[in-house]
């Protein structure tokens, strides 16, 4: 857990184990141990592993969706002109986008408690310790925080579109932790590509070219922050970004962002 993130973690809470009997807490550290022992192969066994292709991540229904409806013809012509009123109509496009996918899984959507289009880091909800985001997704209240400094929209879009694709992450379960998962920079990455696939797929519509250009330029590794090593750790290199956010655009689809069945290289 060294690179920096765009989400928090937060752990569940568990029920104290000093109130257990002695032969259920006994029980307990031995299966545990036990399992962090054969560690890999038992968990691809029972399908918990990150990159199992029977783990509840990567068969989640919300595969079973079809394209993602990515029109939001209330958009601005000029994305430009008034950055601020350009993201706030996305924002309204992204919750009946997904909530318009999650019905078909028959998951409830609920939007984000808050969507906070920032001016420094100091004013988001979560991630302030963090140097260097240009949007964070906070799980405990469901605030999406972008950074507004630019004077292009459109990576601005993305990266609204990237924290909203982290919240259907959380509120559908694909984000949740299961069994022995370990949550390590595999795990994020995985969280994080997919995130990637999921905002192209409900941008494919929107700004086509603009996508095709963002994706081209992340495959080219140049960018200042895929090339520190913390990054890559956190959210993979250039090239796997830019791999699942063609995917995306290409497919429209959540099926086509299933990072959590997909092999080591193509999310490293
Ligand atoms: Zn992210």
């Amino acid at each position: 857990m060294n690179g920096p993130r765009d989400w928090e973690a937060h752990e569940p809470r568990r029920a104290g184990v000093i109130r257990r009997v002695l032969p259920t807490a006994l029980a307990f550290v031995v299966i545990l141990s036990g399992l962090a022992y054969l560690r890999g192969d038992l968990r691809e066994l029972i399908g918990t592993a990150p990159g199992s292709p029977h783990s509840a991540a990567a068969t989640h229904r919300l595969y079973e969706t079809g394209p993602v409806d990515g029109r939001c013809e209330t958009l601005p012509e000029e994305i430009d002109a008034d950055i601020r009123a350009t993201l706030r109509t996305l924002t309204g496009c992204l919750d009946r986008m997904w909530a318009a996918t999650l019905a078909q899984a028959d998951l409830a959507y609920s939007p984000p408690a808050e969507v906070r289009l920032v001016a420094t880091p100091e004013e988001a909800a979560c991630g302030i310790e963090d140097y260097d985001w240009a949007g964070i997704y906070c799980p405990d209240g469901r605030v999406v925080n972008v950074l507004v400094e630019d004077r292009r929209a459109f990576p601005m879009m993305f990266t609204l579109a990237h924290e909203y694709a982290h919240h259907v992450q959380e509120i559908s379960g694909i984000a949740g932790r299961r069994g022995p998962e370990v949550f390590d920079e595999a795990w994020s990455r995985r969280l994080e590509l997919q995130a990637d696939c999921m905002a192209a797929a409900t941008l494919r519509i929107v700004e086509p070219r603009r996508l095709r250009n963002l994706s081209r330029l992340a495959g080219q590794d140049s960018g200042t922050q895929s090339q520190e090593p913390a990054y890559r750790q956190s959210h993979g290199s250039g090239a796997n970004s830019a791999r699942w956010m063609r995917r995306g655009q290409q497919a429209g689809t959540v099926e086509a962002c299933n990072t959590w069945a997909a092999p080591a290289e193509q999310v490293s």
